[in-house]
């Protein structure tokens, strides 16, 4: 990592992100892959940001839009990587659709088209699954490599002969990326199958950047929008989700968007800081030493 002074205070005028936080915020959101870690190594800082961060009494939570994960799975890695968590410390989009699901349609009977830990944590939370067209309230379209016309029909069934469920989705993410530029597709290729045949629209999406999923966090976590930050490498998800949501953000770029991203941007979705790191976050934290 650069040990010079951010590149941003170069480019941005302070108020528009080229100036690190001067408060401690009561919530921290993190993404993780591009934040927090890098494939299997952590980025400078992590571990020590997240444990001043703790020691001042914030809160932290780690986002992420993958479906496929169980949130345990998270936990295991972050612990083995020095950065202990708590299971209620993992939001990914299994955690978001269930809370989401309990707290907007407890009763619903469901149709996953899904992995198993989305599966598992539906049946954990006592919710209701069916195959059956004629009885499913709610489709739950998800990153599923699993996905066949058996799980299309009974979809368009349930939407479309049976005029009775509606069409949700885990995840917006049109691909997973893969290393080597590889990738698999995702959740939105399975809610564009049920689309098109049923003519019907998906009506919610529990991951980033859609603001149901920062509403069932901040919900979750007994915090408000103004004193919790979205920290993230992404600004079409992590930093857009912020500003969907109204609440502060901080754009790290040790992942995926870089300040030339930021310049063919409109104003209106940057984000509030642009840190060289996930170290740079604690006013006077030492941002340079891991
Ligand atoms: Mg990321």
């Amino acid at each position: 990592m650069n040990a010079e002074p951010f590149a941003a205070t170069v480019l941005l005028p302070a108020e528009r992100g080229g100036a690190a936080p001067d408060r401690i915020f009561d919530a921290y959101l993190f993404d993780l892959d591009g934040t927090i870690y890098l494939g299997g190594d952590l980025l400078p800082g992590a571990k020590r940001t997240i444990e001043q961060l703790r020691a001042a009494g914030a809160k932290t939570v780690f986002l992420s839009n993958n479906p496929t994960r169980d949130p345990d799975m998270y936990v295991r890695k972050l612990t083995g990587l020095g950065i202990p968590v708590d299971r209620n410390e993992i939001l990914n989009t299994v955690v978001t659709t269930v809370l989401w699901l309990k707290s907007n349609h407890p009763n619903a009977v469901v149709f996953p088209i899904a992995e198993q830990p989305l599966i598992d944590a539906l049946d954990e939370a006592g919710i209701r699954i069916s195959d059956d067209p004629a009885e499913i309230e709610i489709v739950i379209a998800s990153y599923d490599r699993g996905f066949n016309y058996r799980k299309l029909q009974i979809a368009f069934d349930a939407i479309w002969q049976h005029k009775r469920a509606i069409l949700i989705t885990t995840n917006p993410d049109r691909y997973c990326p893969f290393p080597e530029g590889k990738g698999e597709p995702d959740a939105a290729a399975i809610v564009a199958a049920i689309e098109s045949s049923t003519g019907t629209k998906c009506v919610a999406n529990m991951g980033k950047p859609d603001r149901t999923m920062i509403d069932t966090v901040l919900s979750a976590l007994g915090v408000d929008a103004q004193n919790t930050i979205m920290v993230g490498d992404r600004l079409e998800t992590d930093v857009r989700m912020a500003v969907n949501a109204g609440m502060s953000s901080a754009l790290v770029l040790t992942g995926d968007s870089s300040l030339a991203d930021l310049e063919s941007l409109d104003a209106a979705f940057w984000p509030t800081f642009v840190l060289d790191g996930v170290g740079s976050l604690v006013p006077g934290g030492g941002r340079n030493e891991i």
